[in-house]
């Protein structure tokens, strides 16, 4: 008979049906969190490239510009019809001569020199598109050409060497592209602006532009428009294949979970074959005397009692021989049903060989085990097997002593019994050193 504990093999439960979950959870979070900062990369350095775009178109600006400043300059300035709303220009000194001239055919003309010229253009520019431009200066002829800050500290910058100041500013709530670049006296310059004390080679003040950012935001939405889509169907794939991986990795662990799960069954079940009688299913020789090497070192160490029955039926063999094998295993089962039935659930009952059987009586001295044993062998006596009638048992029992091991508390409780089947039988003898009558 095989009984198996089942109660222990349910514990089994594969424990580690999650895992693929949990893996493939923080890898779905490490793959978004990758997608989601190289996006935000990808857009950071697009939107720098467009930066770098607005300070090159801003620089054309600017380098178209002082181009036609020196050409005018090399001309010492150019006339210009004022029939169209051009006014003369009031700032230049004295010294400038023929400011206003009036040709043969009776057209007035203004001279318009390089900054007259910029500051005309400009002021045309803006009225066109959003691109405006500027000369400025820390001591302006014009006060309308006074710097602003920004222009100030590109200024301030250029005194120290620099050639060109750019940044992206929020004015107005809209974005940007400054450049300045600096305008040095040269001698074309000296006409209008020595009077202010600048000698050839100083920086006078600069040329700036101020280019809406927005003019690229078309381009710029999109690319971040398509950055967006490229990285989603990055992301998507990504999800796909890990979805995929963990299909795979949670059916491949969902078979080794069960394969462990059969093995931890198997292995319940040849333990459990190991250790137990296959004819009656209580303990065999081998794990009481394991159990009982435990239950003495709690004996010795919290110095507990115990005592030791050892049993053996009274002429088996002839049982066996009048009435056939079968039958003597019919009566090892039920006596093994009668002891059980009369034992508690800490005592150890095992049989120990053939028609020999042991039972530890747990925390109890062996006053207790003898009385349980003359039960049990009165209640044996007294039951009536079926075809052999009654059958009888020898008991051993043993007292504990502190320096007892396995083996000498097993021989004492045999020795017990040899005595009381030498004795005659069906009796209870005791080893112990109780006092007269104690036990
Ligand atoms: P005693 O009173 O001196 O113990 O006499 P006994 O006949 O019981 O002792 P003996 O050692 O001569 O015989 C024991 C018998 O127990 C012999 C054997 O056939 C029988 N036996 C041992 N194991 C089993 C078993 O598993 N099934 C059956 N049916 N008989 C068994
Ligand atoms: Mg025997
Ligand atoms: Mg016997």
């Amino acid at each position: 008979m095989l009984i198996v504990d089942t109660m222990r093999i349910n514990k089994l439960k594969p424990s580690r049906l999650t895992q693929p979950e949990t893996y493939s959870l923080i890898l779905a979070c490490g793959w978004t969190i990758v997608i989601v900062i190289s996006l935000l990369a990808s857009i950071s350095v697009h939107r720098q490239e467009i930066v770098a775009i607005a300070q090159n178109v801003a620089r054309a600006y600017i380098d178209k510009d002082i181009l036609y400043r020196n050409w005018n300059a090399f001309h010492g300035g150019i006339y210009v019809p004022t029939d169209r709303g051009l006014s003369p220009n009031q700032f230049y000194p004295p010294s400038v001569q023929e400011r206003d001239v009036i040709t043969p055919s009776g057209r007035r003309l203004t001279l318009v020199n390089p900054s007259y010229m910029t500051r005309q253009i400009y002021e045309f520019a803006q009225k066109k598109d959003k691109i405006s431009g500027r000369i400025t200066s820390l001591k302006p002829l014009r006060p309308e050409n006074k710097a602003d800050l920004w222009e100030e500290s590109a200024l301030r910058e250029f005194e120290q060497g620099r050639q060109e100041v750019s940044s992206v500013v929020t004015e107005g709530g809209m974005r940007h592209m400054r450049l300045m670049r600096p305008l040095v006296t040269e001698e074309s310059c000296l006409p209008c602006h020595a009077h202010q004390g600048y000698k050839k080679g100083d920086i006078r003040g600069g040329i700036s532009i101020r280019l809406p950012m927005m003019l690229f935001g078309p381009a710029m939405g999109k690319q971040v428009g398509l950055l967006w889509a490229g990285h989603g169907v990055m992301w998507l794939l990504g999800l796909t294949g890990l979805y995929t991986g963990y299909r795979g990795l949670r059916r491949r662990t969902e078979e080794r979970d069960l394969a462990e799960q059969e093995l931890k069954r198997l292995n319940a079940i040849l333990e459990n074959e190991a250790t137990t009688d296959s004819l009656t299913g209580i303990c065999n020789r081998r794990k009481f005397s394991g159990r009982l090497h435990m239950e003495i070192q709690e004996a010795k160490r919290y110095g507990m009692p115990l005592a030791l029955i050892f049993f053996d039926i009274d002429h088996f063999k002839l049982v066996n021989d009048t009435h056939g094998h079968e039958t003597g295993d019919n009566v090892l089962q039920e006596l093994v049903r009668i002891v059980t039935g009369m034992i508690r659930q800490t005592d150890i009952f095992a049989r120990f060989g053939g028609e020999e059987f042991v039972i530890l009586v747990h925390n109890n001295d062996v006053r207790t085990g003898r009385e349980l044993a003359e039960k049990i062998r009165s209640r044996v006596e007294q039951h009536r097997f079926p075809q052999i009638g009654s059958v009888t048992c020898s008991f051993g029992v043993a007292q504990f002593y502190p320096d007892d091991t396995v083996e000498t508390f097993i021989k004492r409780a045999d020795d017990a019994m040899y005595a009381a089947k030498q004795a005659g039988r069906n009796r209870v003898e005791t080893r112990c050193d109780c006092q007269p009558g104690a036990a």
